[in-house]
């Protein structure tokens, strides 16, 4: 339990929230104001910041959980889900609580996803793919 997390007090019971979903270690709620009607987060119980502090045997907790609720979704006649998280100031984080985000989404529901904005240079693919591949 992290202080001043809102999601800490989420899960501890201190804020409430509309549950849908709890187990050993993970917790999931709807997202207070919905991309869509059922936009749900889903959470580790134990704080977290994100993705870079978050061991993987736990991440990958959290992923089952979301598949979980995915499924569960379709309950509101949800067509598709994105399933999404973001991870520090630069990505959009405002809640520094590890959380996976699943959003139902429709037919032209109006929201729209990011569009590629850059291609790559002669070279630059293999250069960046290098790059990435040397840290893993
Ligand atoms: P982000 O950190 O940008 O991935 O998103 C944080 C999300 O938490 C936002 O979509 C908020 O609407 C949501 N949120 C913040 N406070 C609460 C709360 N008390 N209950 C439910 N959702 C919340
Ligand atoms: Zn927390």
């Amino acid at each position: 339990m992290e202080n001043d997390c809102i999601f800490c007090k989420i899960v501890k019971g201190d804020i409430p929230s509309n549950k849908i979903y709890e187990d050993e270690e993970t917790f999931a709620f709807l997202d207070i104001a919905p991309v869509n009607l059922g936009h749900t987060l889903v959470i580790s119980k134990e704080h977290f910041p994100n993705i870079y502090e978050t061991p993987e045997e736990v991440m990958a907790h959290m992923m089952k959980t979301a598949k979980k609720v995915s499924i569960a979704l379709k309950a509101l006649d949800a067509e598709g889900v994105n399933v999404t998280m973001n991870n520090n100031f630069a990505a959009g984080q405002v809640v520094f609580h590890s959380h996976i985000h699943v959003i139902p989404r429709f037919t032209n529901d109006g929201f729209e996803l990011w569009h590629g904005k850059r291609g790559y240079k002669d070279g630059e693919k293999e250069e960046i793919a290098q790059k990435i591949i040397a840290k893993l």
